[in-house]
């Protein structure tokens, strides 16, 4: 076997799920697990994911119809939000069977509903498009929306929501909160409509940051995985909030090789020696799911961590193979072990290296990787 694996502690996910209860001590929790679960596998988390409140969370969120049904087949009881809501209306059927609560984020999600012959009500969550423009209802069709999904009969719980743009950037939350709570108001002038409408408006940074915006259910991604939001900011790091990694991509090093100066590494020869240096193989590239992008020229480099100590890449990404400077680590040979991203070194730092954010390099991994999980 190649020695590369997935590290996949449970115990951080419960962890990380207390973090949010901390940050967010009178919401309910749902989950964001799409993706199956941002690349971590939803039936290895399920232990976790299942455990009643407040050591699990409240509900799950995902927008897969196949592993939404999954969930429901192997025993999970607890409310499951569907983040795009049903595309056709015979999804319809099934999400009242299943008791899924859908996202209506659009005015014909609502024609499919009135027009369907569901015998139990589904519940629901009507998005509105507070300034994302990505998916939900402006926000001048919020009110006659929400009269229809009342005067169907096919509604149950009715929640409003939202979703930030840049609850992790610059921009803020402030100018899309302000239009949702007009809405609020003028739901409230319509004979106490806004009575009964919980809300649900944070992701993980919004959670972090924007206490007001806490509200009936948060839904955090990243924040669960043990990931930060803010990647631009060194200083809001995924350890300054006390979050774990759940995920920690390790290997090996294959094969050394003692440079002298001038000799070049790897495809396009991207590096140089400048002095002579060991270099370590490490069994682990793009088909992995490692990125491609992850510099490794003379500049810049991506952090990676060899027998414990900290290094850098050389050389560009291969399919299999990325290549580590041995400087720092004189006393590693073939057989040392590597970490990539995880335990010791935040995915966070290497997404960043490699101009991308820690959402995809976990979403990322592939099939090929073997996969342990840990308590
Ligand atoms: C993915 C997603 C989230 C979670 O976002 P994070 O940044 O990972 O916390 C929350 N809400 C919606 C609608 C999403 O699509």
């Amino acid at each position: 076997m190649r020695p590369i694996k997935a590290v996949l502690r449970r115990s951080a996910l419960g962890h990380n799920i207390g973090v949010v209860r901390r940050h967010a001590p009178h919401s309910r929790i749902w989950a964001v697990v799409k993706a199956d679960a941002y690349g971590h596998g939803l039936t290895r988390m399920l232990p976790v994911l299942a455990a009643p409140s407040p050591a699990g969370p409240d509900g799950l969120a995902l927008l897969e119809l196949d592993a939404a049904i999954r969930l429901r087949e192997s025993g999970v009881t607890k409310p499951i939000l569907m983040l795009e809501g049903f595309f056709t209306a015979d999804e319809i059927e099934l999400y009242s069977r299943h008791r899924f609560t859908s996202v209506i984020h659009s005015l014909q999600q609502i024609a499919m509903l009135e027009a369907s012959t569901i015998a139990a009500p589904i519940d629901v969550h009507l998005k509105l498009n507070t300034g994302m423009n990505r998916l939900g209802l402006v926000t001048r069709d919020a009110i006659p929306a929400l009269a229809r999904l009342r005067a169907c009969g096919k509604a149950g719980v009715i929640t409003l929501m939202t979703h930030f743009a840049d609850a992790d950037g610059p921009g803020g939350v402030a100018e899309q909160h302000a239009r949702l709570n007009d809405v609020l108001a003028q739901a409230g002038k319509r004979s106490g409509m806004s009575a009964q409408l919980p809300l649900s408006l944070a992701n993980s940074a919004a959670i972090l940051r924007y206490p007001e915006t806490h509200a009936d259910w948060v839904r955090p991604g990243i924040m669960l995985y043990g990931c930060t939001p803010f990647a631009d900011e060194p200083e809001f790091s995924a350890a300054h909030f006390g979050l774990e990694p759940v995920m920690t991509l390790k290997s090996e090093i294959i094969a050394v090789q003692d440079l002298a100066p001038g000799d070049r590494v790897g495809y396009g020869g991207t590096y140089t020696a400048r002095k002579a240096m060991r270099i370590g193989i490490i069994a682990c590239g793009y088909a992995d799911g490692y990125p491609r992008h992850a510099p490794g020229t003379n500049q810049h480099g991506t952090p990676v961590l060899v027998g414990g100590r900290r290094t850098r890449t050389v050389g560009r990404v291969s399919m299999d193979m990325i290549y580590a400077d041995l400087t720092p680590v004189p006393d590693a040979g073939v057989g040392t072990p590597v970490t990539l991203w995880g335990e010791g070194l935040s995915a966070d730092e290497v997404a960043d290296a490699a101009g991308t954010v820690s959402y995809e390099l976990l979403c990322a991994l592939t099939p090929r990787v073997a996969v342990e999980v840990l308590e």
